[in-house]
């Protein structure tokens, strides 16, 4: 079964094969031809070929679909009294994840279940085809496993965070709670998970941690990602780049070396910018725009979760990264659909070409330009995933007077 959308007035191809060399490989007047799952034809509508069925894009722009690298979607409960504690003037802290870390274990599958597929409905209306899903609200063997069959019921790509935090009941021996984290639990973990990942900063583990963490989790077969350098500067950035970690996430207080060594591993490393973190920690922004320039690959990811950043929005995060974070458009675009499918090391996703996965999002704009441009707009109008058309009308609600 073929289908051809058609009447793209802008198509983002993210292939500078297309268009004049830009890395968006933009080409107008265009149109694809899906066929099953995956991409078969692309180029000028006047020359697209004849398919089983045929649809218009009425003259908007279509995008790749979102790549979203790093969200923490399996928790219980929600902390909207600390951010509006934190709004009133508090400081933020790694410590809040404690409560959350209480309702979840607290939580029956059924209940994790629901509260992940519910925000995954929500990545998925904004645009988001493929994502990452954290562990690390658990921190108990049994916890963690369980959080990552929950995750794995989503996405392929898991991420083993054990060391989110050192639990309360650890307060007093975190040597031997890493040493849990690093083995019997690592262990029960690692069939679940695709990824290792640990949060690097203050209030939660120091490098020469994250080393023992993320080395152990890397012989035992998984692949690194850290978060690092969010609260403040921290050699966590380039302990990353070390290690050849997939990742660097937050990245918010990188020095000039970070940038340095970022830009020269920007074929192993991906700096990860998660704006919606200092939005809603009301912290600085990082720099998008120097990482950039000095050659480095730039993603940027929701980071959703329920302490430091409950959005799935990533036309939200382009819009922040454009206005406050010194990205163009162009740049911002790129780093939610091609950096972010960088950040998770996958060549099939994040790009139009063909052969690749038909994952695209049509916009109700003539333009990409617009999801920074008219902030807070749903200009997502149908999306695309492995082939498969989801749209979503507004459903019209009968009147009870
Ligand atoms: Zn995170």
């Amino acid at each position: 079964m073929t289908v051809l959308y058609t009447n793209i007035r802008e198509l983002v191809t993210n292939d500078p094969a297309n268009g004049d060399g830009d890395p968006l490989g933009i080409i107008t007047d265009a149109a694809l031809v899906v066929d099953g799952a995956k991409i078969a034809w692309i180029g000028r509508r006047a020359e697209a070929p004849d398919a089983d069925d045929r649809i218009s894009c009425a003259d908007t722009s279509v995008i790749p679909g979102f790549v979203d690298s790093h969200t923490h979607l399996v928790f219980a409960g929600e902390r909207s009294a600390e951010f509006a504690a934190r709004m009133s003037g508090q400081p933020y802290g790694a410590g809040g994840i404690a409560s959350t870390v209480a309702a979840t274990r607290a939580a029956d599958d059924a209940t994790l279940l629901a509260g992940v597929q519910r925000l995954t409905d929500e990545l998925l209306r904004a645009g988001v085809t493929t994502f990452e899903c954290k562990s690390g609200y658990g921190l108990t063997v049994e916890d963690e496993v369980r959080s990552l069959r929950i995750a794995k019921a989503v996405t392929d790509e898991t991420t083993f965070l054990g060391a989110h935090v050192v639990p309360t009941e650890f307060r007093d021996d975190r040597e031997a709670y890493i040493e849990m984290v690093s083995g019997p639990m690592l262990q029960a973990c690692a069939p679940h998970a695709r990824w290792v990942d640990v949060f690097c900063d203050r209030g939660a583990f120091d490098v020469d941690e994250a080393r023992h963490i993320l080395t152990a989790g890397m012989a035992a077969g998984l692949d690194a990602r850290l978060h690092a350098g969010q609260l403040g500067p921290s050699a966590g950035i380039r302990l990353a780049v070390e290690l050849g970690a997939a990742s660097v996430d937050h990245c918010t207080y990188a020095t000039d070396d970070d940038v340095e060594a970022l830009a020269g591993a920007a074929d192993t490393t991906v700096a990860t910018l998660l704006p919606g973190a200092e939005f809603s920690t009301r912290a600085r922004y990082p720099d998008g725009r120097r990482l950039i320039d000095a050659g480095a690959t730039v993603a940027l990811a929701t980071d959703c979760n329920p302490g430091s950043s409950f959005t799935t929005s990533m036309p939200f995060c382009i819009a922040v990264a454009v206005r406050d974070m010194n990205f163009t458009p162009a740049q911002a675009l790129w780093a939610t659909t091609a950096g972010g499918a960088a950040a998770l090391r996958r060549d099939d996703v994040g790009v139009l070409t063909v052969g690749r996965r038909a994952d695209f999002v049509r916009l109700d704009a003539p333009s990409y330009v617009h999801l920074a441009y008219r902030p807070g707009v749903p200009l997502v109008r149908d999306v695309v995933t492995a082939g498969r058309h989801m749209a979503y009308p507004y459903q019209k609600v009968e009147s009870r007077s």
